[in-house]
């Protein structure tokens, strides 16, 4: 134990969950605060607790929004005939970055894996299923990771969505096997949804 305090316990565990950050690092933001200013550290957890209570889901893409729906779903410019689905936020955010995809997206929030007892039920396959009712969407792009999961999950559209006469399609290779789409440049995954194809 770095302190004899639970306390700080508890908030180098907080550090811990976060992606990427290791106990030697946990440790290190949680000493970090602990000698900042006041001030310094409620601006984080002000800052953490304001953008909580402002981002919600958005109602038709359950991407991260603070107005529903979001900017993109509303925006008169994208072409509403592609719909791009996405594991995570972040995947999303990683494609805009790109600013090559004129497209609309989903957001799982998450890849099929039976294993954690995560089914079609726990993702936000419903909401898909229901946006593919209007007839104007004529293709689904599965940009979901290059991991066991993330190509499960894209079977699962093909299996699901193929049946109703929608064209689904993979992103090509360049993502690297086992990553996330966060972790890809934007280049590469710029070159990744240009290239896709069908499944
Ligand atoms: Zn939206």
């Amino acid at each position: 134990m770095l302190l004899d305090s639970p306390a700080v316990e508890r908030l180098i565990e907080a550090f811990r969950r976060l992606p990427g950050v290791g106990k030697r690092s946990a440790e290190r933001y949680a000493l970090h605060l602990l000698g900042a200013p006041d001030e310094d550290a409620a601006a984080l957890s002000d800052a953490v607790r304001e953008a909580r209570a402002r981002i919600a889901k958005c109602s038709v893409c359950r991407n991260l929004t603070e107005s529903d729906p979001c900017r993109i779903c509303t925006d008169e410019r994208r072409d509403r005939g592609v719909i791009c689905v996405v594991e995570q936020p972040s995947g999303a955010m990683a494609i805009e970055k790109g600013g090559a995809y004129r497209g609309l997206y989903h957001v799982l929030h998450g890849a099929l894996n039976p294993l954690e007892g995560i089914g079609p039920d726990e993702l936000e396959f419903d909401r898909l299923s229901r946006r593919l009712e209007d007839a104007s969407v004529t293709e689904v792009i599965a940009a979901t990771n290059a991991t066991a999961e993330g190509e499960a999950t894209a079977m699962y559209l093909l299996r699901q969505l193929g049946r109703d006469g929608v064209k689904v399609t993979r992103i090509a290779h360049g993502v690297p096997m086992g990553g996330g789409l966060e972790f890809t440049d934007e280049v590469t995954l710029a070159h990744a949804i240009e290239g896709r194809k069908n499944m």
